[in-house]
């Protein structure tokens, strides 16, 4: 500019959901038949698609068709791994409106993974309006029965279409949703309690790592081991990661001796497959220790995760509270205790033998809760105790309470409608 100063660039339009358009499909597909549904399969009639451009910044978002992508195939995307996404379910109430489950988690979440990848940053209030939108138009896809319900896939890409190795300022966000049955079967024969290799060679996360966000990038590399761990019969992989106290390396590495005999070398878990970790452990009086690890970055924050926590704090809490929800099944005379701290695969089995574990679990959106029976570990199995229906007595009481508040059955301000 002819004064010499430099001139301000326009601020970038965030996220705005106001700006949606609607343009719906010229003929809607057929219903599938609810039973034959399988996780993940079947598109809807629509998709929400939106675009960040480097110097306009988000624009309009649009409920289209549902349709391919158009990706240069040089796409940041597609070379450099900057993919996101988010994972959250719609269930319908009994008054026939779509409800959501703690959604503000999820986007937030999601805003979190955009910054992890320098991504561009969008208000989560306008993704969880754009979220909310989607669900109201594919409502006819939620089947009226127990268990079912929308799930909802909200993903971030980078799309700048170089191949530099650069952060990417174009950006799609895009939001499909598909219909999905319950997890595990309905037909009264309970549900099974799934196997886990315990991975001492591979690693799903470290410190300084990326396992706290929601990345495509974290996934890619889980195939091979759990290909291999179902090739020996179990189906699902209990990550591990090595033990060692900051504390005891840094007084190690202060003596100029690192002596790998004095390092710990047990393995502490942090997640069971795609699912955060719990163990049931029974205190000396009866009360209930409910362990998950801590949120150290090695370990996905869970929107499940933190409900069990939750559940658990309120179950303690006197009757008089506005928050108070007795875990069915669970006596108020019996404590539960919220405990997120490490647990290593070698406490664990030392807790079984002697016989303190009522139950192991893994919790996320997909299954809600899903219990753990056998865990193979350095050549051996730990069976863990089983239940008639698979659940544990606390495990029922939670996925109980859970699926009675995803439905509105139990009234909870973790409940929002999609009106
Ligand atoms: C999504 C996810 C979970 C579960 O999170 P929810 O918000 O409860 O669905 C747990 N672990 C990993 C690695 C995940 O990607």
């Amino acid at each position: 500019m002819s004064n010499g100063i430099p001139k301000q660039p326009m601020p970038l339009a965030d996220l705005d959901a106001s700006k949606l358009e609607i343009h719906l499909a010229a003929t809607l597909k057929d219903l599938p038949e609810p039973s034959s549904l399988l996780f993940g399969e079947t598109k809807t009639d629509h998709m929400l698609v939106v675009e960040h451009e480097p110097l306009a910044g988000w624009g309009k978002p649009q409920i289209v068709p549902y349709k391919p992508l158009e990706l240069d195939p040089a796409s940041h995307c597609l070379h450099y791994s900057s993919n996101l996404f988010e994972g959250m379910k719609a269930y319908l109430c009994p008054d026939g409106v779509p409800l959501l489950f703690r959604p503000d988690m999820n986007a937030t979440r999601m805003t979190l993974s955009a910054e992890r990848l320098a991504l561009p940053p969008f208000n989560p209030d306008a993704l969880m309006a754009l979220i909310k939108a989607l669900v109201s138009v594919e409502k006819r896809w939620i089947p009226q029965l127990p268990g079912y319900s929308l799930y909802i896939r909200p993903c971030l890409i980078g799309t700048r279409p170089a191949m530099g190795v650069v952060p990417s300022n174009h950006a799609t966000l895009f939001i499909i949703v598909s219909p999905t049955g319950p997890f595990f079967k309905h037909d009264g024969a309970g549900v099974k309690p799934v196997s886990l290799y315990a991975s001492f060679d591979h690693v799903r996360s470290w410190p300084g790592g990326t396992g706290a966000f929601k990345l495509g990038g974290n996934y890619a590399p889980t195939f091979m081991p759990a290909y291999r761990a179902a090739q020996e019969g179990y189906q699902q992989i209990l990550w591990l990661l090595e033990d060692v106290d900051p504390k005891e390396t840094d007084a190690i590495e202060a003596n100029g001796a690192v002596d790998v005999e004095k390092k710990s070398s047990e393995m502490r878990i942090t997640e069971a497959g795609q699912m955060n970790f719990f163990a049931v452990i029974v205190r000396e009086d009866g009360d209930l220790d409910l362990v998950t690890p801590p949120l150290d970055g090695t370990v996905l924050p869970g929107v499940t995760r933190d409900s069990c926590l939750e559940l658990a704090r309120f179950h303690n809490l006197p009757t008089d509270d506005p928050l108070y929800t007795c875990l069915p099944g669970i006596p108020a005379t019996r404590k539960v205790y919220p405990c997120e701290r490490n647990i290593t695969i070698e406490e664990l089995a030392r807790l079984h033998d002697k016989g303190r574990v009522l139950e192991i679990f893994g919790a996320g959106t997909a299954a809600v809760i899903c219990p753990i029976g056998r865990v193979g570990y350095r050549h051996k199995d730990i069976l863990f105790p089983e239940y008639p229906g698979g659940y544990g007595p606390l495990s029922k009481a939670l996925v109980e309470t859970l699926e009675g508040i995803f439905v509105g059955k139990v009234k909870s301000t973790w409940s929002v409608r999609c009106e």
